[in-house]
C-alpha cells in the first residue's frame, strides 16, 4: 500500500495573490511512515518545535516583531517567547485603542499562525525547514508528484476547468500511472490519497475521486487507487507537512528563482530514465526552467490538455 500525501500551494483564484499554484503529492510505502516520523521528530526535537506543525510558509517569513527584542541575542527559549508574547500583546491593544478593526484581525492571524515560532530566530527557523527538506529529499523511497500551474498560461489557453481542478486529475494520473507501472502482474500496489482537512477542497476532491473511479482521469482509468481521498488534520499529521513544504519549494522557485529547498527536494521527483514525469511545470512551452527542461515528454506520462 502507497500513501500519497497532498497539499498545496499558492492561490488557485484568476488572478489571485501568487502567479502560481501548485499542487504537490508525496508518496511513501505504509511501511516506511514509522521511519519518516521518528527521523521528523527527533530533527524537530532540537528547535523545541517536537509538537508544532511544520508551516513552512509561516516560518519561512521574518517576523518584524522580534527585530528590537534584546533577548533574541541568547538562546533562552522562554525568554524570547515571553518577550515576543509581551510585544504581541501591546501591538493588539494599540491597533484596538486605534479602533483600526483591519490591522487588528490581520495581527491576530499572523500571532495566531506563528506562536509555535516565535523562540526562534529567521535564520533557525530557515535552518529547520532546511533540514526537514533535506531529510525528507535524501529518502530514497519518497516520491514527488506534483503539477505547477502558471496562472497567465492557463487563463490564456481558456480551459474548460478550474485551475484547481486540472492539478488534482494531473497528480491523480500521475500517482496511478506510477502505481501501474511498479505492480506486478502478480501483485498489484495500491494507493490512497490523504490530504489537509479543508471543507471546501475535501468536498471537491471527493467528488472528482468518484467520478474517476467510474469513468477513469481524462488520461486513463484509475484502477490502483482506492477510497476517495482521507482528510487529516495538517496539525497531526507530519507527512502532509512535507507535501506543504514540497508544494511550497516548487512554488517560490518557480515565482522567485529561490533554490535552496526546491534544490534539496526536486531529486524526489518521480522519473523514468531520467524524465521526470512526475512534476510538470505547466506554462508557455519557451519556458526554460529546470522543471520544464526534466519533465520532456515521456510516452508513460499524459500529454498536456488539448
Ligand atoms: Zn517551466
Amino acid at each position: 500500500m502507497i500513501l500519497c500525501y497532498m497539499d498545496e500551494s499558492g492561490t488557485p483564484e484568476l488572478p489571485g495573490t501568487t502567479s502560481h499554484f501548485v499542487l504537490a503529492g508525496v508518496t511513501i510505502h505504509i511501511e516506511d511512515w514509522k521511519n519518516i516520523d521518528r527521523r521528523m521528530s527527533h530533527l524537530l526535537g532540537a528547535y523545541g518545535l517536537e509538537d508544532a506543525e511544520i508551516h513552512t510558509a509561516w516560518m519561512m517569513r521574518p517576523y518584524h516583531d522580534q527585530k528590537n527584542i534584546a533577548e533574541f541575542n541568547i538562546p533562552d527559549w522562554p525568554k524570547r517567547r515571553q518577550a515576543v508574547r509581551a510585544q504581541r500583546m501591546s501591538m493588539l491593544l494599540k491597533a484596538q485603542r486605534a479602533g483600526d478593526t483591519k490591522k487588528y484581525k490581520q495581527l491576530k492571524k499572523t500571532f495566531k499562525h506563528t506562536e509555535a515560532y516565535i523562540h526562534l530566530t529567521l535564520d533557525e527557523r530557515r535552518e529547520a525547514v532546511e533540514k526537514v527538506a533535506a531529510m525528507a529529499g535524501s529518502l530514497g523511497f519518497l516520491r514527488l508528484f506534483a503539477e505547477c500551474v502558471d496562472k497567465v498560461h492557463f487563463a490564456a489557453r481558456g480551459l474548460q476547468t478550474s485551475v484547481e481542478e486540472q492539478a488534482f486529475e494531473q497528480v491523480v494520473t500521475r500517482f496511478q500511472t506510477y502505481l501501474t507501472r511498479v505492480s506486478k502482474e502478480d501483485s498489484q500496489l495500491y494507493g490512497i490519497l490523504v490530504h489537509d482537512n479543508n471543507a471546501t477542497v475535501a468536498k471537491k476532491h471527493t467528488d472528482m475521486m468518484r467520478r474517476f473511479h467510474t469513468s477513469g482521469t481524462f488520461w486513463r482509468p484509475i484502477d490502483n487507487i482506492v477510497e476517495t481521498p482521507f482528510f487529516v488534520d495538517s496539525k497531526l499529521t507530519r507527512m502532509v507537512q512535507v507535501a506543504d513544504l514540497f508544494s511550497y519549494a516548487l512554488r517560490r522557485y518557480l515565482e522567485n528563482g529561490e533554490r535552496k529547498l526546491f534544490d534539496l527536494i526536486f531529486p524526489r521527483a518521480e522519473r523514468v530514465n531520467q524524465t521526470a514525469v512526475g512534476v510538470r511545470h505547466f506554462s508557455a512551452p519557451s519556458c526554460k526552467c529546470e522543471i520544464c527542461a526534466a519533465h520532456r515528454y515521456d510516452a508513460a506520462d499524459p500529454p498536456p490538455p488539448a
